[in-house]
């Protein structure tokens, strides 16, 4: 039975945190354009991720850590960026990331020669936004830079879940099978990030209450936000919105709102 509207609520969970130092178990190229890192070690004790939408920070410095516990080098500049825990597995103690390899910046320069040994410094994840699976629909939209945390969601919905998906990737070769136990209908749109927002504005929507998660650049998705709210009427409340980079500036995250 579905629950009525009133008795869906996202969760705010804050979480204590603190930063760990990583070690880089294994790489795996998964597709052309993305690279899975597989973090690990006792520093992992503790770790929390409670929904797809988490990120966590991981901290590059411009001189690279020498030691476990050493602090960044004096003078060295430290550069952070977020990522969303793909996969935790507390017994074994790792951590997956996956990383959209998208040519020039510190994230993706570092994924791009990780190897196994390399220490990384992270923090978070500070905050969970926990969206019930209980909506009559799920639409999940964004490009690779989501990628990671719509796989994770599709994991995790149980089979009485409807999703739309809608996934931008500029290379078709980075298209892959997304498992799920949920009815899961998937829509992959090419390089054109229009495209996303044209098949966003053209859809029709299931019938019932639904939650719309999108991310990816910040002009698309707040097009998308527009769409979702001007043409299909969605309630507000039901959107997370959130821009995970922007064109021509480093290190964006902003959530949508008005
Ligand atoms: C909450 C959150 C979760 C995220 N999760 C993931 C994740 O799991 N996997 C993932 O790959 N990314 C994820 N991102 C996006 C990632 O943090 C950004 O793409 C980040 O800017 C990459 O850092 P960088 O050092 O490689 O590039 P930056 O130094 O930040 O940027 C350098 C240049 O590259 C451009 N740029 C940045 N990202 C992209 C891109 N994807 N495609 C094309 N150009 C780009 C910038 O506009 C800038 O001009 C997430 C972002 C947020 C906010």
């Amino acid at each position: 039975m579905n629950a009525s509207p009133s008795s869906r609520r996202v969760e705010r969970i804050r979480h204590d945190t603190r930063q760990r130092v990583l070690e880089v178990l294994r790489t795996e190229r998964i597709s052309p354009g993305f690279l899975s890192v597989t973090l690990g070690g006792p520093d992992l004790q503790g770790f929390t991720s409670l929904s797809f939408d988490d990120h966590i920070k991981i901290f590059l410095e411009e001189e690279a850590p020498t030691g476990e516990d050493s602090p960044p080098e004096p003078g060295a500049r430290r550069i952070m960026r977020d990522y969303t825990p793909r996969r935790f597995d507390a017994m074994r103690r790792e951590l997956v990331v996956e990383f959209a390899l998208h040519g020039d910046g510190a994230a993706t320069t570092w994924a791009a020669q990780a190897s196994p040994g390399q220490r990384v410094r992270i923090g978070g994840p500070r905050g969970s936004f926990v969206v019930p699976n209980d909506y009559d629909f799920h639409l999940l939209i964004g490009d690779e830079t989501a990628l990671p945390a719509i796989s994770r969601r599709l994991e995790e919905l149980p089979a009485r879940a409807k999703v739309l998906a809608f996934v931008q990737t500029a290379d078709p070769a980075d298209q892959r099978d997304l498992s799920s136990r949920a009815r899961v209908d998937v829509t992959w749109t090419g390089g054109d990030p229009d495209a996303l927002i044209d098949a966003i504005g053209g859809l029709t929507l299931p019938d019932g209450e639904g939650f719309a998660w999108a991310a990816g650049e910040a002009r698309v998705i707040a097009a998308i936000r527009v769409a979702l709210v001007a043409t299909h009427g969605l309630d507000k409340d039901h959107i997370r919105a959130a821009a995970y980079w922007k064109r021509g500036v480093c290190a964006h995250h902003e959530t949508l709102s008005d």
